[in-house]
């Protein structure tokens, strides 16, 4: 039986002569595989919607042991991203993110429009890849159930003064934690407000902000021990915004 959803693209694998088994982040059933038959042929409708971040309405009907992609309504394929080296990494590295921490046939709840205003914000040209990238990041695990405790100490819950982020901890230490050998990295005051305000500002909001070089590398630092601590993967797209940001 078809059914209409709405969807964004997150992964993409070449299947036999001219298909294509894409992964999609559905707004209705979590996250799916849909095999595209034809997909890669180049009379296909199924071209355009059948990329990497592509967001519509997919048509799609369940097959035994996948879904099948009927059409596809496009909404967007952000194609500004594939414009910039910078903002196309960084995309990459957030959807695969997204495809890690949304599971199978589950309403994907906040996830699904995170995703979708993530792509939008970071293919406009006026904002800030790196800010778009750092706010998409940390809301995309509070919503999956790894907020980051900010203002209490993560490991013994105690108010005050906080000198330091343990990934493993699930957020900020106070001294006493720290001194009793518990591991965390040095973190800025500066640092922690603005994980703050992303957490509770929208992306619209914050992409107003202005930030300096040094936060960005030590909230980079932070947030990639604390995703690595929280999520099993070796990002591929994390290396490569490394050798991207070498070469710049
Ligand atoms: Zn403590």
């Amino acid at each position: 039986m078809l059914f209409k959803t709405r969807g964004v693209v997150t992964k993409t694998v070449n299947y036999g002569e001219g298909d294509k088994i894409i992964t999609l982040l559905t707004d209705t059933h979590g996250k799916i595989q849909a095999m595209a038959r034809g997909a890669r042929r180049t009379k296909s409708k199924l071209i355009a919607g059948t990329q990497l971040f592509c967001y519509g309405e997919f048509l799609l009907y369940k097959g035994k042991s996948w879904y099948y992609i009927d059409q596809v309504e496009i909404d967007n394929t952000f194609y500004k991203l594939r414009n910039d080296l910078i903002r196309l990494s960084f995309g990459t590295y957030f959807i695969e993110l997204i495809n890690e921490i949304t599971q199978p046939e589950l309403a994907p709840g906040n996830l699904f429009d995170l995703a979708v205003q993530t792509l939008e914000t970071l293919s406009d040209e006026t904002t800030d890849p790196e800010l778009i990238l750092r706010a998409a990041e940390i809301k995309a695990l509070a919503y999956s159930g790894f907020r980051p405790q900010l203002r209490r100490c993560a490991n013994c819950g105690r108010p005050g003064e906080m000198v330091a982020f343990s990934p493993s901890a699930g957020g900020v230490i106070c001294r006493e934690c720290r001194d009793s050998g518990l591991y965390g990295y040095s973190i800025s005051s500066q640092a922690l407000k603005i994980m703050d305000l992303m957490l509770r500002w929208d992306l619209d909001k914050l992409k107003c902000l202005k930030l300096d070089l040094e936060l960005y590398k030590e909230l980079e630092k932070v947030m990639r021990a604390y995703v690595a601590a929280h999520i099993e993967k070796d990002f591929v797209s994390n290396r490569f915004i490394d050798s991207i940001k070498k070469i710049k």
